[in-house]
């Protein structure tokens, strides 16, 4: 072996990679002369290293995309072992990791969602699925919830309802936003999850004759409202949707980016509510993040609209061959591991039962909600006004203290606004779950005291 060969191809310590970071990274979301980022130098499962070699529990799945760990093995074999036979060819071509993984999602979502539109992530394939929508329709708007996020390009900010839109507004054209069910913070005064759902659909329908139904093209949806909130529909308001869709010729578009690949207990999170969209958008636990992929899955009606008419959209790396074997690797080792399976008996046997037994203990804990291995604790200054621990958009000295608290814990928390939400990965052990859940309690409790 040359020396050259010997050597790693990167070889940084910590301080010289956080060195590095803040003198040429441009980080999202962020002011850059404000942040401190953290450097992970590695992970495994559901834990992960900073730079001082601090072993952390990961509770937040990265952004609620390693759904399988981090470095599970068959996804990593499936990566080196694509590399090594063919790392990229132009989406003009078929190829063999692209065709399986496009019938490998189809055997998976829902009936009738069978052909496969690969993007690079979540935001493109709202982008995407909305350019559908508009051409097979002929319209143009497109209504959303206000709890809500679709990704951070332009039209996919638009169209996101929650404070991360509000600084792109200025560039919106044709999104219209409206309330969805959230009974906890009702906006329609209902006091059980059947008023609320009554009343939410009840708004939307007034909503669209406002806007008048021959101008709207599509009502994009998540299923479960991920980081806006972890909220549950009613039963029966998603089939209210459907209903309200068909009568109107408008297309429904499931948002599944985050709820969907197994994060519920189900493989796609509108199971639950015996609802089939026309367009439903997915990317994240597709192949667990480990090489950038997202797509659409789209209705035969609306994929025929492009059988004769050419589809006019498309990107350099659809269906990117290294990311389409990761999604092979990643579904297959869903199926045999039972991946799906476990995330639910983790939600309605370990997760549920001990975050109710934490909310009955905690005055900061106004409500806990979820499925699966998809919980929020939303925490609250005042348990009878419902008044959030940090302002709407916002952060405050308790959340940061709360935060602080996991880290010294050990635990890597998921936070949004005044909320934590519990998105460890869905291969996680009931132990370890456990041990996070509690980490969490002890930083609730060391804070308030404080
Ligand atoms: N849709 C939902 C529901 C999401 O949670 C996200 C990202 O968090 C997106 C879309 C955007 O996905 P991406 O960041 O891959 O573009």
């Amino acid at each position: 072996m040359t020396d050259l060969q010997s050597r790693p191809l990167i070889d940084l310590d910590a301080a010289r990679t956080h060195e590095l970071d803040r003198a040429h990274v441009f980080h999202s979301w962020s002011a850059q002369d404000l942040i401190d980022p953290m450097v992970v130098t590695r992970a495994e499962g559901s834990w992960l290293w900073d730079g001082e070699g601090t072993k952390l529990l990961d509770f937040t799945s990265q952004l609620v995309f390693t759904n399988l760990g981090h470095q599970h093995p068959r996804v990593v074999a499936a990566i080196q072992e694509q590399a090594a036979t063919l790392c990229t060819v132009a989406p003009s071509y078929a190829n063999a990791a692209r065709s399986e993984a496009a019938r490998l999602i189809a055997s998976h979502t829902p009936e009738g969602l069978d052909r496969i539109f690969f993007t690079n992530g979540g935001a493109d394939a709202n982008e995407h699925a909305i350019r559908m929508a508009r051409l097979h329709t002929g319209r143009q708007k497109v209504l959303s919830t206000y709890r809500s996020y679709h990704g951070g390009t332009q039209l996919a900010v638009n169209v996101t309802g929650d404070p991360r839109r509000w600084s792109n507004d200025a560039a919106s054209t044709g999104t219209v936003h409206f309330f969805g069910p959230f009974l906890y913070r009702s906006e329609f005064h209902a006091t059980t999850e059947a008023e609320e759902g009554a009343r939410a659909l009840e708004h939307l329908e007034h909503l669209v004759a406002m806007e008048g139904p021959q101008t709207i093209a599509a009502i994009m949806l998540e299923t479960i409202p991920g980081t806006a909130g972890i909220m549950l529909p009613p039963a029966g308001y998603l089939q209210g949707v459907r209903d309200l869709c068909d009568r109107h010729g408008i297309v429904y578009i499931a948002d599944e980016v985050m709820c969907g690949f197994g994060r519920t207990g189900r493989w796609f999170a509108v199971e639950d509510h015996g609802v089939v969209p026309d367009l439903l958008t997915f990317a994240k636990g597709v192949n667990s993040g480990y090489v950038p992929l997202g797509g659409v899955a789209i209705s035969a009606e609306i994929a025929a609209t492009f059988g004769q008419r050419p589809y006019p959209g498309g990107l350099t790396y659809s269906g990117h061959p290294l990311a389409c074997a990761a999604a092979v690797a990643t579904i297959r080792a869903m199926e045999d591991e039972q991946v799906v399976e476990h995330a639910a008996h983790l939600g309605r046997d370990v997760i549920g039962p001990a975050l109710r037994e934490l909310a009955a203990r905690h005055p900061w804990v106004g409500e806990v909600r979820g499925t699966g291995v998809f919980w929020a604790i939303e925490l609250v200054a005042d348990a009878a006004t419902r008044e959030p621990l940090a302002p709407y958009g916002g952060s405050s000295p308790a959340m940061g203290a709360i935060l602080a608290a996991c880290r010294e814990e050990g635990l890597l928390p998921f936070a949004n606004y005044h909320r934590i939400h519990v998105v460890p990965p869905l291969t996680i052990s009931d132990e370890d779950v456990l041990a996070g859940i509690a980490m969490i309690d002890r930083a609730l409790t060391r804070a308030h005291a404080a």
